[in-house]
C-alpha cells in the first residue's frame, strides 16, 4: 500500500486499485481526528462509546482528507454477516452522520451508481475492496473470521456477478490492514467451527506457539476464497499490514482489550 497525507489525516490505498482515476479509495488510520483515549484519534465508528460529536468530526475531517463529500459516505451496521446489499441511489450517504439510517445487519456492499462511498469499519477484521473496471461496479466487504466462515467476500463477487453482468476474473481486489497471521490466536472452537463451515482448514488454521491454540490466517482465507471466486491472482494484492503489530498506526480491538476506535476503508466511483 502506498501512503498520502492531508491535513494531518494518514491514508493508505491500494496500489493495485490506484491504477483507475475513475474510481477513489482509501484506508484511514488513527492520525488526524479528534478523538481521545482508547479512540485516538480518528476514530470513524459511532458505535463504540465514543462521543457522537467527535465521531461526526472525525468523519468531516475525512471527507475534507478524501474530497469526498461527507454525505456520500454510506455506512452499514455490521454483525458479522454473511449479507451483501446492492446500493441504490436512495441509500447514498444513510449512516453518513448518525448510526441510525445505517444499513441494517449488512456486511458487505455493492453498487454502480456513481458519488456512493461505500465504507466498511473494522479494528481487526478485514476490510476488503474490490472493482470491476470493466463494468465499473465497486464493493466494499468487513469479513472477520465469522464472515470468513460465512463466505462473505465470495458473496460480494457472486452479487457483482449475478446483479451487474461483471466477470470475476475482471476484478480487482484489495485486503486491506487487519489482524495477521502473526496475531490472531483463536481457540479450538473456533477451529472446529471453521472445518465445519468451510470444509477444510488448509491454509487458514495452523497451531499457534502457545499449546492448545491456532493461528487464524485471515489474509490467506480471504484470498483463497477470492481466488475460488475466480479472481486472477495478479488481480488481488494484500496490504500485509496486521493492524495489532501496528496498534499505533491503526486500531486494534485486541490491543485495546475490546475498548477501540474503528478505521474504515472506503471506495467510490467518480462522476465519468
Ligand atoms: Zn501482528
Amino acid at each position: 500500500m502506498k501512503k498520502s497525507e492531508r491535513q494531518g489525516t494518514e491514508l493508505f490505498h491500494f496500489e493495485n486499485l490506484s491504477h483507475f482515476s475513475e474510481i477513489r479509495h482509501f484506508v484511514s488510520s488513527r492520525a488526524g481526528g479528534y478523538s481521545e483515549g482508547p479512540f485516538a484519534r480518528l476514530n470513524l465508528g459511532f458505535h463504540v462509546g465514543d462521543s457522537s460529536f467527535k465521531v461526526l468530526k472525525n468523519r468531516q475531517k475525512l471527507s475534507a482528507a478524501t474530497g469526498i463529500d461527507l454525505f456520500w459516505f454510506t455506512f452499514a451496521k455490521q454483525t458479522h454477516s454473511g449479507n451483501v446489499a446492492v446500493v441504490d441511489a436512495a441509500s447514498r450517504g444513510i449512516g453518513a452522520t448518525e448510526i441510525r439510517t445505517a444499513l441494517e445487519n449488512t456486511d458487505g456492499m455493492v453498487t454502480i451508481v456513481e458519488r456512493i462511498c461505500l465504507c466498511v469499519q473494522v479494528a481487526d477484521c478485514v476490510p476488503v475492496l474490490m472493482y470491476d473496471p470493466v463494468e465499473h461496479v465497486i464493493a466494499a466487504v468487513h469479513a472477520g473470521w465469522r464472515g470468513i466462515l460465512r463466505r462473505i467476500v465470495p458473496g460480494a463477487v457472486e452479487k457483482m456477478i449475478q446483479h451487474y453482468g461483471c466477470r470475476a476474473e475482471n476484478i480487482v481486489a484489495g485486503i486491506g490492514p487487519s489482524n495477521g497471521p502473526c496475531c490472531y490466536e483463536v481457540e479450538d472452537d473456533v477451529r472446529r467451527e471453521t472445518l465445519t463451515a468451510l470444509g477444510s482448514t488448509n491454509g487458514i488454521i495452523s497451531p499457534s506457539k502457545n499449546p492448545g491454540k491456532f493461528i487464524f490466517d485471515q489474509w490467506n482465507a480471504v484470498h483463497i476464497q477470492l481466488r475460488e471466486a475466480g479472481l486472477r491472482e495478479k488481480n488481488i494484492e494484500t496490504s500485509g499490514i496486521c493492524n495489532q503489530c501496528q496498534a499505533e498506526t491503526f486500531f486494534s480491538n485486541r490491543a485495546g482489550q475490546g475498548t477501540s476506535g474503528r478505521y474504515a476503508a472506503g471506495i467510490m466511483l467518480c462522476k465519468r
